[in-house]
């Protein structure tokens, strides 16, 4: 996109954030998820890094993430509330530990995964023991007081517990030597000080459907998800109303001279003093054993009884923790891993058709590759012609794309004041892209069908055999993975192999990102291909192997080859009549044509030497009489495989006349010119 391009859509881009946020916060409704709004929010934020002088101080990407509403007393935090680092999968978690362990080679990392709530980040304090203050986390320096909605969480104590002895003493004999056990037995008993409790509000799933429900009987708006319930209740300044909400409180941190040296143990003491932490929540060794948390987690994310929003992984020693320091506002010894988004936004470049196995013409989106749970997506099926009526969808609009779990991504929505001057309406074509043929749709019905019976199978048989060992021999296309191609509308001409990215191939079953690069490199490693295999690969009827190498060989090049005339093609040695035509009408055909225009803009065909000129070249003959060897076509054909040409009458320009029993008028001609005449015997020796 170039910079007037980017001014044109990053003026959409704010128009629409704002648009969405006001519906939000003040209608306190949302036309679109959070997931999607985010998404728009994360395009103009990548606009705006590439073009930094169009950022303007209205840009919701510059607006400082929660600051201090009116009517909330200002809380400065002592240490502050960063926030975290966000990675999506393996190598951006692999990424984040190579960075921190560059900057301590030498330390033994050992992390803590914790289950990553979707939540209000609060800061509670506790002073010799007793609730004294709440603070939202605001901009991370200052936040809200919010001591009356917190009040209200009956996880959280408003008095820290004072443990059994016996879980004293288990604590300690199990980190005994790693801890300073005369603080930690204090901070246990008398709670002496300050302690600093961090956590999670949040509310559970089923609390938010009781809420809802309720205030659909009373005629309010309802709410859009769990995350946000608690923060308007938190945030509620009537205290009665927070109460309501049923909220819950999950500790992350705490902070304090408490005599533990480990993350890990800094949360078991927290759950010794009552406060609540996620049971689920595992010591790890390594990045491989976080990751096996991080999918046991994802697993079971949709059946927990609150909203997560991925882990977080944290060094678990708190000294080297302090030591990897701060980087802006994120610290680096810890990164939030997050599961993908199940929406997203993206734009339809283009729609192609693809042909089913039943004939009918999928129209197929194509669109700028998009993130979704965890995939890549680049193709998303319209169904038919109807469903992109009722999407109201042209090539080029902005989309609401979703795809949850294992179900193929579908485009949910339009985002109309989004769309691009450019923006064109999509036409059904009226022929089968796949075989030519005429479509139909039959009334009442919504799908548009091929007329030809045959057609898919067809395609998906040739480009099985287009390939195969005896031609591009490709590996790795078999016929589950053709089949989805050409239905997938991934594949419509074999040419399109050339074009396939990895990306491409993983929104079809069984591809991941390995498989799916391995494929595209196989296909380009056979780019190149002998003359022969190449005419054998078009799948010209009646031009088999045999055939295509003797038309190799006589012609040397493919554009000699598709050049030739019917007669040369007939002169060469082993082509029938039924070739020639076949051939003719293959080149002939403007379909099949393009497919082989398309093919030579992708792969490189050899040229091969030709076979030498037969001892005949050059010369001109003419049978007259009947031969008694054989007939006279086989004789004709003899000298055209040698090189001779045949010609019906004598001429100054003749070479030989063949004269057999009961020779024409012609070897009269030939005796009055002086042309030399050959008899049987002669010619015999002539051929060996
Ligand atoms: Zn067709």
């Amino acid at each position: 996109m170039n910079k007037d391009e980017a001014e044109v859509r990053i003026a959409k881009l704010r128009k629409e954030i704002a648009r969405y946020r006001y519906q939000y916060h003040v209608l306190n409704k949302l036309e679109i998820s959070e997931a999607a709004l985010d998404a728009l929010k994360h395009e103009l934020y990548k606009l705006e890094e590439q073009y930094p002088d169009l950022i303007t101080p209205d840009s919701p990407t510059q607006r400082v993430a929660g600051g201090v509403a009116k009517g909330f007393k200002k809380v400065k935090h002592d240490v502050p509330m960063l926030s975290l680092e966000d990675a999506f999968n393996r190598e951006e978690a692999d990424a984040w530990l190579e960075r921190a362990k560059k900057l301590r080679p030498r330390a033994q990392f050992e992390f803590y995964a914790e289950v990553k709530m979707d939540g209000l980040a609060i800061s509670v304090i506790y002073e010799d023991g007793a609730m004294k203050r709440a603070a939202t986390r605001g901009d991370g320096r200052v936040g809200e007081e919010v001591i009356r909605g917190v009040r209200t969480i009956e996880s959280l104590p408003l008095h820290l517990r004072v443990p059994k002895d016996s879980e004293i003493e288990h604590f300690l004999k199990k980190h005994k030597g790693h801890m300073d056990e005369k603080k930690v037995v204090r901070t246990l008993t008398v709670h002496s000080g300050r302690i600093e409790a961090r956590g999670e509000v949040y509310m559970l799933k089923k609390q938010l459907e009781k809420l809802n429900k309720d205030l659909k009987a009373r005629g309010k708006p309802l709410l859009a998800n769990p995350r946000n319930a608690a923060a308007g209740a938190i945030r509620q300044l009537d205290p009665k109303i927070a109460a309501e909400r049923g909220l819950s409180f999950m500790g992350w941190q705490i902070l304090g001279d408490l005599g533990v040296t480990t993350h890990a143990q800094g949360l078991e003491m927290m759950a010794l003093l009552g406060i609540p932490i996620n049971e689920s929540n595992r010591l790890c060794a390594n990045l491989d054993e976080v990751e096996k948390f991080q999918k046991s987690i994802g697993d079971k994310r949709d059946k927990l009884p609150f909203q997560i929003d991925g882990i977080v992984i944290k060094v678990n020693d708190s000294v080297l923790f302090d030591s990897l320091g701060v980087v802006g506002k994120t610290p680096r010894a810890a990164v939030a891993w997050k599961y993908a988004a199940e929406q997203g936004t993206t734009i339809v470049r283009d729609i192609h058709i693809s042909v089913g196995r039943t004939g009918a013409l999928t129209p197929v989106a194509v669109m700028d590759p998009v993130q979704l749970a965890g995939t890549t997506v680049t193709h998303a099926s319209l169904h038919n012609e109807d469903e992109i009526r009722r999407l109201g969808l042209k090539i080029g609009d902005t989309v609401i794309l979703e795809k949850a779990g294992d179900i193929i991504p579908k485009i949910i929505k339009v985002l109309p004041k989004l769309r691009a001057k450019n923006s064109k309406e999509f036409r059904m074509p009226h022929k089968c892209p796949m075989c030519g043929s005429d479509v139909k749709r039959r009334e009442g019905e919504v799908a548009t069908v091929c007329a030809n019976k045959h057609c898919f199978a067809q395609e998906l048989a040739h480009l099985q055999y287009f390939v195969g060992r005896t031609n591009f021999d490709i590996r790795g296309v078999g016929s589950k993975i053709a089949e989805q191609l050409l239905q997938n509308g991934l594949v419509s001409e074999p040419a399109d192999l050339w074009k396939l990215k990895s990306v491409d191939l993983l929104s079809l079953e069984g591809f991941a990102e390995v498989s799916a690069q391995k494929l595209v490199d196989e296909i380009q490693a056979h780019k190149k291909i002998a003359l022969d295999r190449f005419i054998n690969s078009l799948g010209i009827r009646h031009v088999g192997e045999e055939t295509a190498r003797d038309l190799a060989s006589a012609f040397g090049s493919f554009s000699a080859f598709r050049k030739a005339t019917p007669e040369e093609l007939d002169s060469v040695d082993g082509i029938g009549e039924s070739a020639v035509e076949s051939i003719r009408s293959y080149f002939e055909d403007k379909r099949t044509a393009d497919k082989v225009d398309h093919l030579l803009d992708v792969v490189e065909v050899e040229t091969m030497k030709k076979k030498a000129p037969g001892k005949f070249a050059g010369t001109s003959w003419v049978l007259t009489g009947s031969l008694e060897s054989m007939s006279r076509d086989e004789a004709k054909q003899k000298i055209r495989n040698l090189g001779g040409e045949i010609s019906s009458s004598v001429s100054k320009k003749t070479s030989y006349v063949i004269v057999g029993e009961n020779p024409g008028s012609k070897f009269d001609k030939a005796k009055k010119l002086g042309v030399p005449t050959l008899n049987e015997n002669e010619f015999l020796k002539k051929l060996s």
